[in-house]
């Protein structure tokens, strides 16, 4: 039997997992988001275990879930993996609200558009992108860049490391004088991103 099983029964802020043990029948009445199996009242759920002792009832309150990505939804984030042909995004924002959950994203940079095996590079490692989640199969956040407002927020020069300025389909770096593509966003270069 672990800690969990045994010990901390009484400790009002104990967490539970689904199918933990929370309490025998005889102390305490199956309520909220709870089941009652053999001698013992599980948790259906994970979530804070309360118990009300005037009724009682021992009951789960559920975790916060982490809202996952869905197509559709807008998100900002960083690169942090740049292949051939993808590139692989860490997820800040979500619809305009920050997340720590962490969730990759994952970019097309080859073959998105024309055809005739030519390459384009998008972005570029450490970029910051506004991107929309255009598919979720296989539990992947594939993301597009194909619209005005998506694409590259903020960039730094890939040679020199100075931010690049505003441009228009590609950048100047005011610094070294390299010449940057990317997919850039419109509002690319304003001086609050807004997610
Ligand atoms: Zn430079």
């Amino acid at each position: 039997m672990s800690k969990r099983e045994t010990g901390e029964k009484k400790d009002a802020s104990a967490v539970a997992l689904p199918g933990d043990f929370l309490a025998s029948p005889e102390e305490f009445l199956p309520g909220k988001n709870t089941y009652e199996q053999h001698d013992s009242v599980r948790a259906r759920l994970s979530g804070r275990v309360e118990r009300d002792l005037s009724k009682r009832e021992v009951a789960v309150r559920p975790a916060v879930v982490a809202k996952t990505p869905t197509v559709g939804d807008v998100v900002v984030g960083q690169v942090e993996a740049a292949m051939t042909s993808t590139a692989g995004v860490r997820i800040a924002y979500l619809n305009g609200t920050e997340t720590r959950a962490g969730f990759p994203g994952t970019i097309f940079t080859r073959g998105e558009r024309g055809g005739r095996g030519e390459r384009r590079t998008y972005v570029k490692l450490g970029d910051v992108v506004r991107a929309r989640v255009s598919s979720t199969m296989n539990g992947m956040n594939q993301l597009s860049l194909d619209e005005p407002h998506l694409g590259v927020l903020a960039s730094l020069c890939s040679v020199c490391g100075t931010p690049l300025l505003r441009g228009d389909g590609r950048a100047k770096c005011e610094e070294c004088g390299s010449v940057e593509e990317r997919k850039f966003a419109d509002d690319f270069g304003t001086q609050n991103i807004q997610p």
